[in-house]
């Protein structure tokens, strides 16, 4: 049955005869492992062997042709976490004419995106590792639309929330597991191959500890471009609630690393900010449920955990309320932080330490990957009761991050209130926030320079040039223009801000000199213009 609904749409002659005459072509982009996605015509898949093969003819091709490099380390990252070693991408060869003695290929119609998904049992993970790069991934080729076929490659089930993949595409993605029910040799008649790492912005510790990417590459538009989309297809409606009716959310987790004051909480966060105050967590409400309340929150409070990234659905101007047990600094896990601060997020962020250790609950006896520690010997656990905080680590199991992270916390609502009202001044309010212009300036025009000796030691250089084209069309508010002058041979330069469109300079201005001169545009303090053409100015 399952091969009747791959083989409906497929002349099956003719797909069988294009394999065998052409081969497998691939394509790729990216120069490194770690940035290549590949598109392949008649990439197979073999379920018993449970590996890709490239069927070499006199028509195959193989861009880029890496001889025995592609083994070094792999072709490509399967998921969108860097140069992971479990998440390699290859191929094994053979030649065409091997297909006389193959089962007999089943092909797959669809224009296919295969990937690893990389965590799917957790929700950070989920939107940050799969949804954002899948989405991201798909936009950027057009044939991935939305009857396009996912397959996932990294062998797990479903997982909890499986319903957000099916959100990507209207067909059902595909596990690997699946894959086997469709025959021994599947076909994939036209298939794409990896996932863009543009929209990632955290490392999880594999090589250095955990921390924001070193090049982030996305900025909050794309995020609410994505967050609109996937409640689009949730069918919910951002809830435009009037002047009065804003309320702070507090995401409460029920089986680990508890708030163990949680009315206390709701309560004392109503009174300060004058609002209404709601928990939801993922054990009593859908996430569908979860991402329309939170659409619409003010405030979201959460203890630091995967269910924090939903603060991407956060309308701008809310705050994110992050809550760390005792003995964690803040500043060494930032994902969500990160998030929060991405240009054009605009969202207000506020980390909370408990310091207090009589305020928390620790769990030693608990399996070690619920932070347990008795496995440990008896020096080494009495080292980690006695630390005040984590030192930085790799990921994945360190027993005294996992003993510290995994603590249930009574919150010291005075110091909680404290900190929110330190770096939420003014009330937060997703009313009064505009998303502000991100429109750069264009290169200054027709840059000059004129220049003119005074006395022996006095010269003078006028430096003029006209507007950027784009700005005749733009309401800025505030334009000014930049200056660098180096004198020809030193490596030293001296900027100045100006608010017109040319100046004279005299100070420092020796005669017989040669300065190069470069002007560019600022709008709104911030936003830099391209340079245009550096100057070189004789006096
Ligand atoms: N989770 C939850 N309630 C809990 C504990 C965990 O909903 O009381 C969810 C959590 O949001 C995440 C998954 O279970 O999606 C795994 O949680 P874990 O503690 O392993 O990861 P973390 O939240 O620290 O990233």
């Amino acid at each position: 049955q399952s091969q009747e609904l791959l083989q409906v749409r497929v002349d099956y002659h003719a797909a069988l005869l294009a394999l065998q005459e052409q081969g497998t072509r691939m394509v790729c982009t990216g120069k490194m492992h770690t940035d290549r996605i590949c598109r392949f015509d008649y990439l197979c898949y073999c379920t018993e062997a449970e590996e890709f093969i490239f069927f070499h003819s006199n028509a195959s091709v193989m861009l880029p042709n890496l001889g025995p490099r592609r083994f070094q380390p792999a072709l490509l990252d399967l998921s969108s976490v860097e140069d992971h070693n479990t998440q390699y991408f290859n191929f094994m060869e053979l030649p065409a004419a091997a297909l006389k003695f193959m089962p007999k290929p089943v092909f797959v119609p669809d224009v296919t995106l295969i990937l690893n998904r990389f965590n799917p049992d957790n929700l950070m993970h989920i939107f940050h590792d799969d949804l954002l790069p899948i989405f991201y991934t798909m936009s950027q080729y057009s044939d991935l639309d939305n009857e396009a076929r996912l397959v996932f490659m990294e062998g797990w089930g479903e997982g909890p929330h499986f319903d957000l993949y099916r959100l990507l595409s209207s067909k059902q993605p595909l596990l690997k597991e699946q894959l086997r029910n469709f025959g021994k040799l599947l076909c994939f008649t036209k298939s794409y191959v990896g996932l863009s790492k543009m929209t990632t912005w955290y490392q999880y510790g594999f090589v250095q500890p955990q921390g924001a990417k070193a090049n982030i590459l996305v900025s909050g538009n794309e995020i609410r471009q994505f967050a609109s989309f996937i409640m689009e297809k949730l069918n919910i409606t951002r809830e435009e609630s009037p002047e009065n009716d804003e309320y702070i959310v507090v995401f409460s987790r029920s089986i680990n690393r508890l708030i163990l004051n949680e009315a206390e909480l709701i309560l004392a966060l109503a009174q300060e900010f004058q609002m209404k105050a709601i928990t939801v967590s993922l054990e009593e409400h859908s996430l569908a449920e979860i991402i329309r309340v939170i659409s619409g929150a003010s405030v979201l409070v959460s203890m630091h955990g995967a269910q924090l990234i939903t603060s991407l659905f956060l309308p701008r101007g809310a705050a994110m309320v992050e809550l760390f047990p005792y003995a964690v600094n803040p500043e060494h896990y930032t994902p969500y932080r990160t998030l929060a601060s991405l240009p054009g997020m605009d969202l207000h962020y506020v980390a909370w330490r408990n310091t207090i250790e009589e305020n928390s609950v620790a769990f030693p006896d608990r399996p070690w990957e619920q932070g347990g520690i008795v496995h440990l010997d008896a020096e080494e656990q009495e080292r980690i009761l006695k630390s005040k905080e984590v030192p930085r680590h790799l990921c994945c199991r360190n027993p005294e991050w996992l003993f510290r992270i995994y603590q249930d916390t009574k919150v010291d609502i005075q110091s909680l209130l404290e900190v929110m009202r330190q770096t939420l001044k003014s009330k937060p309010s997703p009313k009064k926030v505009r998303p502000t212009s991100t429109v750069h300036p264009g290169r200054v025009r027709e840059p000059k320079c004129q220049t003119s000796v005074q006395a022996a030691n006095e010269a003078r250089m006028t430096v003029s040039w006209q507007i950027p084209w784009n700005l005749k069309y733009l309401k800025v508010r505030d334009v000014k223009y930049e200056v660098w002058i180096q004198e020809q041979g030193e490596n030293t330069y001296m900027p100045y801000i100006l608010p017109h469109q040319n100046y004279t300079f005299s100070e420092n201005i020796k005669p017989f000199t040669t300065y190069l001169v470069w002007v560019r545009c600022i709008f709104n303090k911030n936003l830099l213009g391209p340079f245009a053409d550096v100057l070189m100015c004789k006096t």
